[in-house]
């Protein structure tokens, strides 16, 4: 008999991949111990800090002694809270009942698909998509139906295609605007097409990742759950992550059909319980600021602006990459496909990703793989990085890439 080793893991991790996002971080974690000068560009969150205002919260919610066992669903006063920024930012009713606050809006996200689908249901997403989208459909046992876009169409969907790609398992559409990783952002007019196709088939929940929302150059943000018709099948999702600095607070939530709440609900008391009672508190803090009046929030989009402005600027000068000019988010999602069958006379760059390896091997400048988005021609470059770091990556890329022929 053998020990026990790694053959006692179940088929259902076996068949999930390691978060590319993560593991690039992972991976230039590493050469950074080992001494290496890396600009990781491969993880998406601000380099902001948290709001002060917010970690005051946190501190005097310890202070207060409010360290014990959460209700699952969040604190019913970060549950109004939620209901009212939904109202004031979104225009959207929804009861305080009808939202379940999680350890971010990833495990709202896993909640929902657990909640919903059985062996083979579908689920329709757009590609490029973020990369926990397609595991955590797969890890719940659903199939992932990725829908194609390109540059060419500036990665959004049409409502033909939308409609061609429904069949009696699909279970959902997975809708994410602003988009991670490309940067798209659907108009209201190419929002409402969208709609009029859902509309028919109302059994169909759609599933809205607006984590992006404050994060857009584009105008003011628009929720597809602002479209009447199809508002009762439809659940946003949403959290403080991006826009409030507080990816390590691990703060999201949900706000949908009731059935679904509850159905989130349980599986969340039995799987992780609420969320951290601190975090909750500081949640609390931030969103009860409305984020127009927020100098805070202005002052960060406004520099991840610039910044997209100047990457934008640097990476068309280089040879061979062919740039979307993103409208929100802090992604740059380039087609580097015109590198693939180069060589510097050792490594042969294949794909995109030993086009992300190569560039973590030679200029120690990490990027995500296209491939673990769905769209095997680009890689993602998270600008969410001081100008300077910024224009010395873009520096280390151009030398490495001219060794390629
Ligand atoms: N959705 C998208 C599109 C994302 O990029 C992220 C990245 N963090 C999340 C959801 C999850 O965010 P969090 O769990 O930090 O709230
Ligand atoms: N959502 C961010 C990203 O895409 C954070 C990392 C993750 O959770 O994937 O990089």
């Amino acid at each position: 008999m053998d020990n026990v080793n790694e053959k006692i893991i179940s088929q259902r991790i076996q068949n999930i991949t390691e978060s590319a996002t993560l593991e690039m971080t992972r991976r230039s974690r590493e050469l950074k111990a080992q001494g290496f000068d890396v600009i990781n560009l491969s993880i998406g969150e601000p380099d902001f800090n948290t709001p002060e205002p917010v970690k005051e919260a946190a501190k005097e919610a310890i202070d207060n002694n409010i360290t014990h066992y959460p209700p699952v669903a969040g604190f019913r006063e970060l549950q109004e809270a939620i209901a009212k920024k939904l109202k004031r930012d979104n225009n959207l009713d929804f009861s305080p009942e009808q939202i379940v606050v999680s350890n971010g809006a990833k495990q709202s996200l896993a909640n929902i698909f657990l909640s919903i689908l059985d062996p083979d249901d579908e689920v329709i997403v757009t590609a490029p998509y973020w990369v926990s989208y397609a595991d955590i459909i797969k890890l719940a046992g659903g199939k992932v139906v990725a829908l194609p876009t390109s540059i060419e169409d500036d990665f959004k969907l049409n409502p033909r295609n939308l409609e061609a790609a429904i069949t009696p398992k699909t279970k959902a559409f997975l809708f994410n605007s602003p988009s991670n990783p490309t940067g798209m952002v659907y108009s209201k007019e190419e929002m409402a097409g969208l709609a009029a196709v859902l509309k028919k088939y109302p059994d169909i929940l759609v599933v809205s990742d607006e984590i992006y929302e404050h994060i857009n150059y584009s105008g003011k943000h628009v929720s597809i759950a602002s479209f009447p018709e199809i508002k009762k099948q439809t659940v946003v999702v949403n959290g403080v992550s991006k826009c409030y600095a507080m990816t390590g607070w691990r703060i999201g939530y949900m706000a949908g059909p009731l059935f679904l709440a509850k159905a989130c609900t349980r599986l969340q008391g039995q799987y992780t319980s609420g969320p951290g009672t601190i975090s909750q508190m500081a949640a609390l803090k931030a969103m009860k600021n409305p984020p127009q009046n927020s100098a805070y929030i202005h002052d960060m989009v406004s520099a991840f602006k610039t910044r997209r402005d100047l990457l934008v600027k640097m990476m068309d000068e280089i040879p061979g990459i062919k740039t979307y000019v993103p409208r929100g988010a802090f992604y740059l999602f380039p087609d580097i496909s015109s590198y693939f069958g180069k060589s510097d006379g050792e490594t042969v760059i294949s794909n995109a990703t030993d086009f992300s390896l190569y560039l973590l091997d030679k200029a120690h400048v990490a990027l995500v793989t296209g491939e673990a988005f769905g769209d095997p021609d680009c890689v993602r470059i998270s600008y969410a990085t001081s100008s300077d770091l910024l224009e010395e990556a873009v520096k280390r890329i151009k030398t490495t890439l001219k060794k390629l022929n």
